[in-house]
């Protein structure tokens, strides 16, 4: 008999209605052994999640401002009264809340204090379920730097989660290397879910949500896009990095070098067949040769001109070097004979620094022209298919050009992949749009 894990999202843990529906998914398969959990999120669009009122909170306190932190925790008391209301059942949520507000006040700090509506959401579960709780602190574990310890981590979980044959385990956070409660970045709900899969040497990791799994495009941008029935791990990486946001694009590591497939699945829909991620694409599943397309908005170019660079030797280390510095990042490279650019995310030339970095590349790189956008927007197109089939890059260019879109950068990675173009930011619903057609419709 395979073992499976279900995590459930915020919306399937918004209220306590939702909550039941959860409880009945859980028992209507006895395979479902180990539930993780997110905090209780949004119900309606407007709605507050119970993370964010968290980090107010948090915020609250490190300010100073005792009597805004206690309205705020005040919302979030009534969000947990109002679940064990609807549930019908006394789940001790009030000790609970006591606790936790006890400790945020001592100064248990911004991560203990952002982790509680898991804790208290996983306390609730775990009452419905009438399975063992097991707190996500005794396995899940961060090294030195802030970045999670998966030896250690799948180590301890082995070891913990074989003394319980079901437990309901919160998810979003561990324990630093100094001891205290660290979270995941937001939405790292799903990492712990792959870790416990990983742990348990699942069978399925079943990620419950709100929607019934990936579709080959933004459905905010294209109405009623395609399902996509299976993805595989890499093409999920390319497309959840590149913005399509059903999973955290984190969340893959843990289960891949064990092979556990992963499915995506709707509480609200649960006779929904929902999108597999696999590690090798299976037989007969597949009519597509592109599988997505997903984009980003924001980034920024920077281009280097400089005749003979290929010749220089060192040249782009020295280049590269100014952003490592600074810890940023670069997303992608393009380079001809004597040109290179670099692709940054805003968000990291923030404030002045997208100044500095420019007059430090026209120090140590001397280049003949510096050409700087700081409107490009990126899209991917995604699929295993492509490298199977000829004429795909010249079918999204025709439809690129038909479109009267200016592509100013082409990136495509050997493993063919993906085509990532670089377009400016007002022409990026055109291009998903476009795209998407030619290949979808
Ligand atoms: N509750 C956390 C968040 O809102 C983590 C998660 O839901 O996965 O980001």
């Amino acid at each position: 008999m395979g073992v499976k894990v279900c995590k459930f999202g915020g919306t399937s843990m918004a209220s306590g209605n939702v909550i039941l529906s959860a409880a009945k998914i859980v028992k209507a398969d006895t395979e479902r052994r180990y539930v993780v959990v997110s905090a209780p999120g949004k119900r309606f669009s407007g709605d507050i999640k119970v993370t964010d009122l968290l980090y107010k909170c948090a915020d609250e306190i490190e300010a100073g401002n005792l009597a805004a932190f206690q309205e705020t925790f005040g919302k979030i008391r009534v969000r947990f009264t109002n679940i064990e209301a609807e549930i019908g059942k006394d789940l001790r949520i009030s000790e609970g809340l006591d606790e936790a507000e006890k400790e945020i006040v001592n100064g248990a700090g911004r991560d203990y204090c952002a982790s509680r509506g898991e804790f208290l959401a996983a306390k609730i579960m775990a009452a419905v379920l009438d399975v063992p709780f097991v707190d996500a602190t005794e396995f899940v574990r961060f090294n030195k730097d802030g970045i999670l310890d998966q030896e250690k981590t799948f180590e301890l979980g082995e070891k913990v989660l074989s003394k319980y044959p079901r437990a309901v385990i919160p998810g979003f956070y561990g324990l630093g290397a100094d001891g205290k409660v660290k979270t995941f970045s937001r939405g790292g709900g799903d990492i712990s879910g792959s870790i416990v899969a990983r742990s348990v040497m699942a069978s399925l990791y079943e990620n419950w949500t709100d929607v019934s799994g990936f579709y080959a495009c933004d459905p905010r941008i294209i109405q009623s896009p395609k399902w996509i029935p299976e993805l595989t791990y890499q093409e999920l990486r390319e497309l959840s990095y590149m913005g399509a946001n059903v999973l955290h694009s984190e969340s893959i590591f843990p289960v891949r070098s064990a092979g556990i497939p992963i499915r995506i699945c709707n509480t609200f829909r649960p006779e929904d067949k929902g999108t597999y991620i696999v590690k090798t694409e299976s037989r007969g599943v597949r009519s597509y040769v592109v599988t997505g397309v997903a984009g980003k908005k924001d980034f920024t170019s920077i281009t280097i001109e400089k005749s003979f660079m290929n010749e220089e030797v060192g040249y782009v280390r020295r280049v590269l070097d100014v952003i490592g510095r600074r810890g940023i990042s670069f997303e992608h490279l393009p380079s001809s004979v004597d040109t290179m650019s670099l692709i940054i995310e805003n968000q990291f030339l923030k404030n002045g620094v997208l100044d500095e970095v420019i007059a430090e590349i026209a120090e140590v790189a001397t280049p003949d022209r510096l050409i700087v956008h700081d409107d490009i927007a990126l899209v991917a197109t995604v699929g295993h298919g492509m490298a199977r089939n000829v004429g795909i890059s010249a079918r999204l260019f025709k439809a690129l050009s038909n479109a009267g879109i200016n592509v100013n950068m082409i990136d495509q990675g050997s493993n063919e992949l993906s085509i990532i173009v670089g377009i400016r930011n007002d022409d990026y619903e055109a291009c998903l749009r476009a795209t998407y057609n030619e290949f979808f419709n």
